[in-house]
């Protein structure tokens, strides 16, 4: 579903992407962790073109994100219609909730899709199913500031989900959260990938990387320094960098 091939990204001198490769296959989860300021949130970024690459590509179900090749094979950057288009099929979720304050829940579900006006676009009662999925049926009518953080979490969540993209993209989805709060967040995405979602997680929370990944990626100073399943990566045989890492945040 993703497939990303020697990004290079720089932020004036400040190469924050460096030769990163990397692909999602459908129904996969991919935990992307590192010590902060390794390009985590950038990675995720370029996955939905909110960042620009300055090298290699970007592809979403095999196609070019954000750009077109010219027929002499130079990229082009595509008008913002044809990028929005795209972005649909990559739902985003992030650190701090992003939910229209004068919205109930179910119209921060509604809204987003029928804004859009996608061909799928859901209904009262489709916003109410992906409500309950999230465990919040019975907090539909509520505003946003009636809510727990954990809560509003899970209603960007349902939100994301409404556009029926093809990969769910989370920065840091529990990182604004109170302690006592993660835990049902993290609930929410493991719930997710049993049903079998194709999602990209950038993370502090080691619980996630441990528990619900298929595949852990560890990045530093802008590299994918190594990746695995988590009990290759995680577990006993760890690098020393890695591991001395999982000292300091364990
Ligand atoms: P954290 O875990 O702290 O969120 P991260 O691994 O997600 O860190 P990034 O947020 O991707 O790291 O940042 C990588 C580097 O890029 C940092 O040095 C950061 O200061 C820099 N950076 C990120 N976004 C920008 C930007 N828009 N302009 C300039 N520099 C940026």
């Amino acid at each position: 579903v993703v497939q990303v091939r020697g990004v290079d990204k720089s932020f004036g001198e400040n190469r924050v992407l460096a030769d990163v490769d990397l692909e999602v296959h459908e129904g996969e989860v991919v935990v992307v962790i590192g010590p902060s300021g390794s390009g985590k949130t950038t990675l995720l970024r370029t996955l939905n073109h909110l960042e620009s690459v300055d090298a290699g590509r970007v592809e979403i179900n095999g196609r070019l994100m954000g750009y077109k090749l010219d027929d002499d094979g130079k990229p082009r950057g595509l008008p913002d219609a044809e990028v929005s288009r795209q972005r649909r099929e990559v739902g985003m979720v992030f650190q701090r909730f992003n939910l229209f304050p004068h919205k109930t829940a179910l119209e921060n579900v509604l809204l987003a899709p029928n804004a859009l006006r996608l061909p799928d676009a859901i209904d009262r009662e489709g916003a109410l199913d992906l409500l309950a999925r999230v465990g919040l049926r019975e907090h539909a009518e509520k505003y946003p500031h009636q809510l727990s953080g954990g809560q509003q979490q899970r209603v960007a969540i349902a939100r994301a989900i409404a556009m029926n993209p093809k990969v769910l993209l989370f920065d840091e989805p529990t990182s604004a959260l109170d302690p006592e709060l993660v835990g049902e967040v993290l609930g929410t995405i493991a719930d997710l990938a049993d049903e079998g979602r194709t999602m990209v997680v950038v993370t502090h929370e080691m619980r996630l990387a441990r528990d619900v990944a298929d595949w852990v990626v560890f990045m530093e100073d802008g590299r994918i320094v190594a990746q695995g399943p988590p009990d290759e990566v995680l577990g006993a045989n760890a690098t020393p960098r890695v591991a001395r890492f999982l000292q300091q945040v364990d």
